[in-house]
């Protein structure tokens, strides 16, 4: 990847930790404009270099490489994952630990997605960002970056995790649930890996275990996956549609423990159909907190029937980029079915 601006890493004698940030983009390093708040090369890495305490010896040593095309996240593509992942693998073994300056929006996203990518993770890669950009005084970046430096460059953490007010969530277990508050994200079902107050907690018991293996990585291609919503009056025509492409993937989010109509025989048909010719289904609550479990009631028997699998209590962003990074494997149907339903980086509880 072009990496333009390279800030030269800051040496401490104190603290002989290091950790890399890759800066992508997202409001932390915003300039207000007439559009509205814009990424704009230069600006970040220059704002913060005044700022004492990221010269602190308490602080880890740091390097921060701005990304040549800094995006608000909304742009974010699988392609970005991608060289984020080949990004940290190729400075893994230089750096104590990672961080991920990234817009908030499809930060759930990236997180999750990264997760699955950077296979057998031995440290530390905490994605960040903030609600208001660094240049504004209220801003919430301040304390983002520098607790996401000090636990990316102190602790143990061998997975990604997302750090947003005071809390580091596992990557794959965090949702974008307010829109401009600071306490923008939470974890619904899973606690909080870390939290901080005045100390910070990290909360081992909860972390996944160190891989004896050397990190390596796995590209997700652009996925043939898409995620729909029911709602009650639901075209179930509309699936003929979705079906009648090349899609490899659904995300069905239903209602409660995986519910939706029994009386839709249509519905019912379509999604059997294209289950037995190779379209992995996933079920997926649309309830913010919770697990599918499909045997409960009858609706759920009809998804069960049609051969639709459970997503337990993945998040949707969770499901929807394990579901993208099965497909991009070399794994068959059968096998994809199967590793959905499994425990792979701490996403699903079953
Ligand atoms: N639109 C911005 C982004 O996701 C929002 C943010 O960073 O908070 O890049």
């Amino acid at each position: 990847m072009l990496l333009l601006y390279s800030f030269k890493l800051i040496k401490h004698f104190m603290n002989s930790k290091k950790v890399y940030v890759a800066y992508t983009g997202g409001t932390i390093g915003m300039k207000p404009s007439d559009k509205g708040f814009i990424p704009e090369s230069g600006y970040f890495s220059q704002q913060i270099s005044s700022l004492p305490e990221l010269a602190s010896p308490d602080m880890p040593a740091f390097e921060i490489h701005e990304y040549d095309n800094l995006i608000d996240s909304s742009n974010i593509t699988p392609e970005d994952w991608y060289r984020i992942s080949q990004d940290i693998e190729s400075r893994f073994d230089e750096f104590d630990g990672f961080v991920v300056l990234h817009g908030t929006d499809t930060m759930a996203y990236t997180a999750s997605a990264l997760s699955f990518m950077l296979e057998d993770l031995s440290k530390p890669v905490i994605v960040t960002g903030s609600q208001i950009p660094w240049s504004q005084i209220r801003t919430d970046a301040r304390d983002n970056l520098i607790t996401s430096l000090l636990l990316a460059g102190n602790y143990d953490i061998p997975e990604v995790g997302l750090y947003f007010h005071n809390r580091l969530y596992r990557g794959n277990r965090a949702r974008k649930l307010d829109a401009s508050g600071f306490h923008a994200f939470q974890s619904p079902n899973f606690p909080a890996i870390a939290e901080v107050g005045t100390k910070i907690t990290v909360n081992e018991e909860l972390l996944l275990t160190e891989p004896a293996q050397r990190l390596k990585i796995q590209k997700i291609s652009p996925p043939k996956v898409i995620i729909l919503s029911l709602f009650p009056g639901f075209p179930a025509e509309l699936l003929e549609n979705v079906f009648s492409s090349d899609i490899q993937g659904l995300v069905l989010m239903t209602y409660g423990m995986g519910n939706a109509p029994c009386n839709d025989k249509k519905l019912l048909d379509l999604l059997g159909q294209a289950s037995k010719q190779g379209v992995v289904i996933v079920n997926c609550t649309q309830c913010y907190k919770g697990s599918v479990d499909m045997s409960g009631y009858e609706t759920g028997h009809g998804l069960l029937d049609a051969g639709v699998i459970s997503g337990f209590d993945m998040t949707p962003e969770a499901t929807l980029t394990k579901l993208s990074y099965l497909l991009s494997s070399d794994c068959t149907v059968e096998e994809i079915k199967q590793k959905m339903q499994l425990n792979l980086r701490g996403e699903l509880t079953n």
